[in-house]
């Protein structure tokens, strides 16, 4: 449950609206949230490329203030800017590299970041790359199907499983 009245989330949609060059004071407070978007970006040959955001998608976000970084889209929405265009934004959880490698699979670990000094909302725009990172929960017995134990923040990286061979 993603809150939309702390000072946290409106400072962050302020920062995301100044990082596309658009200072004003927010004034509408309205935000419409979606488990799913669709949206058409050109590519560098001006191609067309549809792309799919769903909630719980993993994706790798290059942003100014961080390096190339993995998140987990927690809310996709649209807020109302002062000049009445809908803007979309996602509000993200962010993966920390833990440098450390699972015993038995040699993947990389990573963990959820637990503390929000890191800025979670962001233009839809920053997106580099989804889903051509997968990321499987470290699941432990209390996991059952898809059914994650929230209390475990570890995921894996499988740099495999996108590698044809
Ligand atoms: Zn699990």
């Amino acid at each position: 449950m993603i809150r939309t009245d702390t000072i946290k989330f409106r400072s962050d949609l302020a920062h995301a609206y100044n990082s596309f060059g658009y200072r004003a004071l927010l004034i509408n407070k309205s935000c419409n949230f979606y488990d799913y978007i669709s949206y058409i970006i050109q590519d560098d040959d001006n191609t067309e490329v549809k792309c799919h955001l769903h909630k719980n998608d993993i994706v790798m976000i290059q942003e100014e203030d961080y390096d190339k970084s993995y998140a987990i889209i927690k809310g996709i929405f649209t807020h109302k800017g002062n000049d009445n265009n809908y803007y979309p934004f996602i509000y993200v959880d962010w993966f920390e590299d833990a440098y450390q490698t699972h015993d038995k699979l040699d993947c990389p670990k990573f963990m959820l970041y637990q503390d929000d000094s890191w800025h979670q909302i962001f233009p839809l725009t920053v997106i580099n790359e989804i889903q051509k990172t997968h990321f499987v929960h470290n699941c432990t017995t209390r996991c059952k199907d898809d059914d994650h134990d929230p209390n475990n923040n570890q995921y894996l990286k499988n740099e495999f499983f996108f590698t044809i061979i």
